[in-house]
């Protein structure tokens, strides 16, 4: 029996991997800040991305919060949720 694994699509390189492989995003219901959900128990709604800073950085080209979110997304957001990355995936 293979267990089946949940997919999802990576906001930045638009590639699908198991969610396990990949960090989640959330936008908090009473807040328009998108923060790194790293236990994955935060409600609201969710993006997921790789574990990769290039694909943020694509995301951030490509508008892919926006797009996931529905909304308009600071560059600074975006810069926070760099330094996550950064400091977050050692
Ligand atoms: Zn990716």
């Amino acid at each position: 029996m293979s267990e089946r694994k949940p997919l999802r699509k990576c906001i930045g390189c638009g590639q699908v991997q198991e969610k396990n492989n990949m960090v989640r995003l959330v936008k908090a219901n009473d807040s328009v800040d998108i923060v790194l959900d790293n236990d994955r128990h935060m409600d609201g709604r969710g993006a997921y991305i790789c574990k990769d800073i290039k694909c943020l950085e694509k995301a951030r080209k490509s508008k892919g919060l926006e797009k996931s979110f529905r909304m308009s997304v600071p560059a600074l957001i975006y810069d926070s949720l760099e330094k996550e990355f950064v400091f977050g995936s050692k």
